[in-house]
């Protein structure tokens, strides 16, 4: 049997951290056994339905690194071949046409609630034949749930889970005007895209009881589902905005990279024995359901932050100064052959620093700035012109500068004005040459400017 597993995100305006997660989940489980891992957007709602949303969700999936195959069809387009299969399980004596009117489902309601029945409809239409039908009322199908016994199913994750049937009604498959309901939608669209395998989050796993029900009453093959823990904040409840961004798309813009979010939220319910970094290939190589944790993970923003510094100091230089490229933009600072040659040679000592490609980039800035720019307040007041004005001299008496010259010209300057302290004269030319006070080593970040360019940055000063 070849592994077929999806992600059927619903289109909600963003892609969700716990989306993102259960989607990681099931490509390295497609994978890992050389199968399939498919996209199905659930637009049923139409009511919030936007193109918009849905190409929020492409872009995160492409942003993470997660592809999928075929195009991403939608559910709704599907919606007759829905609507089929409840004809055809009416056919089959699976289904039935209820003809209730709201008022009955309402009153029906009541009477269950006081005398404390599990289910409110009454089946009252079950063995009815249609010809009894009132005229003008369209139906809805519902399905013919077993009466007695328990629907069960092993779940990879959680074990075997069943529910007594006396708490499962006739559940509808199909409205009264012709729409069919999330509960069918999903396993007939699963059924039909061959998927084996479905990981999802346990807030699903309610649903599986009567989708197990339509799956049987079809005949069709029962997948494995792997119901995953819930994602919460780090105090431990449901993860909410409070928390903090719950959207890959913030991620991205908090200069996170995918194989670090990829690393983390791998880990966020997964284990490989005491294993933190896990790169995409092992991943892949050792992925299975075994594995995943029965109870919920909390988030853990400075787990997520070591892995993104990891995996940041490991990137090629050359790869970072395309990533911080557009972000630099946002620090004013345009990124030309000349000044990405800078970042290039200084990029080493960028990234050590660096938890983000934000951090990355501002602190980088300086390399891609044009003088005069803008001091930070404490910069502006670290301008020891007097100073500046001795380090100038002695820069435009070199032919060149080196990491170790300008260190040596910097401690004479320091000798002879302020008594050999190395500090009062440092932060002055990082002030001079960054407009900032925050820079790697501002003796090779000078040799990297070159000495044209710190004259340059001198003089404006
Ligand atoms: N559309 C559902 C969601 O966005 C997923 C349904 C499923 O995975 O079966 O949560």
């Amino acid at each position: 049997m070849s592994v077929v597993t999806r992600i059927a995100p619903s289109p909600t305006g963003f892609m969700h951290i716990g989306t993102a997660r259960t989607a990681l989940f099931s490509w390295l489980f497609a994978k890992h056994h050389g199968g399939k891992f498919l996209l199905r957007i659930e637009d049923t709602d139409r009511a919030r339905y936007s193109e918009d949303a849905v190409q929020a969700i492409k872009d995160g999936m492409t942003w993470l690194g997660l592809d999928w195959g075929g195009d991403a069809p939608s559910q709704f387009d599907a919606r007759d071949r829905h609507a089929e299969v409840a004809k055809q399980l009416v056919e089959m004596g699976k289904a039935y046409y209820c003809y209730c009117s709201p008022e009955e489902l309402e009153t029906m309601r009541e009477e269950a609630r006081a005398s404390g029945a599990k289910v409110n409809y009454d089946r009252r239409w079950r063995e009815r034949d249609a010809s009894e039908a009132p005229e003008g009322v369209a139906p809805v199908i519902r399905i013919k749930a077993p009466l007695e016994g328990r629907t069960a199913i092993e779940d990879a994750v959680q074990g075997r889970v069943e529910k007594g049937n006396d708490e499962l009604d006739d559940f509808i498959l199909l409205r009264s005007d012709g729409t069919p309901t999330y509960m069918l939608s999903v396993v007939v669209d699963d059924h039909d895209s061959g998927v084996t395998h479905i990981i999802r989050g346990d807030d699903h796993l309610n649903n599986v009881f009567r989708q197990k029900i339509i799956l049987d009453a079809m005949g069709w093959d029962i997948p494995v589902y792997a119901h995953i823990p819930l994602i919460l904040g780090p105090d431990g409840t449901k993860l909410s905005k409070r928390h903090g961004a719950q959207g890959v798309h913030e991620y991205e813009d908090m200069g996170y990279l995918p194989e670090a979010m990829r690393n983390y939220l791998l880990r966020l319910g997964w284990s490989h024995g005491d294993d933190e970094i896990i790169s995409t290939e092992q991943a892949i190589e050792w992925f299975n359901l075994d594995h995943i944790g029965k109870s919920a993970s909390r988030f853990d923003f400075d787990k997520l932050n070591n892995l993104n510094a990891h995996y940041i100091k490991t990137a090629s230089n050359a790869h970072l100064v395309e990533l911080i490229t557009p972000i630099m933009e946002k620090y004013g600072a345009h990124i030309d052959d000349t000044s990405k040659d800078r970042l290039l040679k200084g990029m080493d000592a960028l990234k050590d620093r660096a938890k983000s490609l934000n951090d990355i980039a501002e602190e980088g800035a300086f390399y891609a700035k044009q003088p005069p720019f803008v001091f930070t307040e404490k910069a502006e007041k670290s301008l020891d012109k007097e100073i500046l004005g001795f380090i100038a001299e002695k820069v435009d008496a070199l032919t060149e500068l080196t990491e170790e010259n300008v260190q040596d010209l910097c401690k004479e300057v320091a000798n002879d004005h302020k008594e050999g302290k190395l500090g009062k004269v440092a932060m002055p030319l990082r002030a001079a040459l960054t407009g900032t006070t925050v820079s790697p080593s501002i003796f090779e970040a000078a040799a990297i400017l070159g000495k044209d360019e710190v004259l340059k940055r001198l003089k404006y000063v």
